[in-house]
């Protein structure tokens, strides 16, 4: 059997969605932070990582519905998303002030960079045939998804904003494999999601269980 404190690191180099949420997620891009025995891991030090994060969040998640940025982002648009992260996981762990400064004011600034909404106006039937296939009496306009990535930084923040705001806010924990350190929105019924993934920090703490059983019957 592997021993537990290897195992921890598996999954160590990839991007993960398991937070719930968009800025919870680009939180958990920096690993193990609470991680005393091998330290932190960063896994978006560079542009073409926080590119590769944009891709891999477009795969694996529906959150980005139209385009995503063409052009690949800039020393300063990294920056933007390493403060924004930074600034969540300071709110979400309310450590206010510890070591970030004003952590709101970071996340309302570069919330101001979303993409327009999406707005729905009434279809006045024009030249086509108002019935189309849904019989929807709406057309919507705006709502550009991200088209660069200050625009995606934007919505990441702007997902902060409502996260924080809104009883969901209430909702995020810390896994609860001490080393772990990613964050995450529980949404299970009664509240009871304790690991980011049962897969993994679950699993964990259920073989490590298992183990301290087995040692202690053997001691008896
Ligand atoms: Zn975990």
């Amino acid at each position: 059997m592997k021993s537990t404190m290897e195992d921890v690191m598996e999954n160590e180099n990839e991007f993960l969605f398991l937070g719930g949420r968009p800025s919870l997620d680009l939180v958990n891009t920096l690993r193990g932070r609470n991680d005393h025995v091998l330290g932190k891991r960063d896994l978006v030090t560079t542009v073409a990582e926080l590119q590769d994060w944009i891709a891999a969040a477009d795969k694996q998640t529906e959150w980005f519905t139209l385009e995503l940025p063409e052009s690949s982002p800039t020393q300063g648009e990294l920056s933007d998303a390493v403060a924004l992260r930074e600034a969540v996981h300071a709110l979400a762990v309310e450590e206010n002030g510890q070591d970030v400064q004003d952590p709101l004011d970071v996340i309302n600034q570069l919330a101001l960079a979303q993409p327009t909404p999406a707005l729905a106006r009434i279809d006045e039937g024009g030249e086509g045939d108002g019935e189309d296939s849904r019989g929807s009496r709406f057309t919507v306009t705006g709502g550009n998804g991200p088209t660069t990535v200050a625009q995606l930084v934007g919505f990441v923040a702007a997902d902060a904003v409502n996260l924080f705001a809104t009883v969901e806010g209430a909702r995020i924990k810390e896994c609860a494999q001490p080393r772990c350190g990613m964050v995450f929105v529980d949404s299970s019924r009664g509240n009871r999601r304790r690991w980011c993934s049962m897969a993994t920090c679950g699993n964990r703490a259920k073989v490590k269980r298992f183990d301290d059983r087995a040692r202690a019957a053997a001691q008896e």
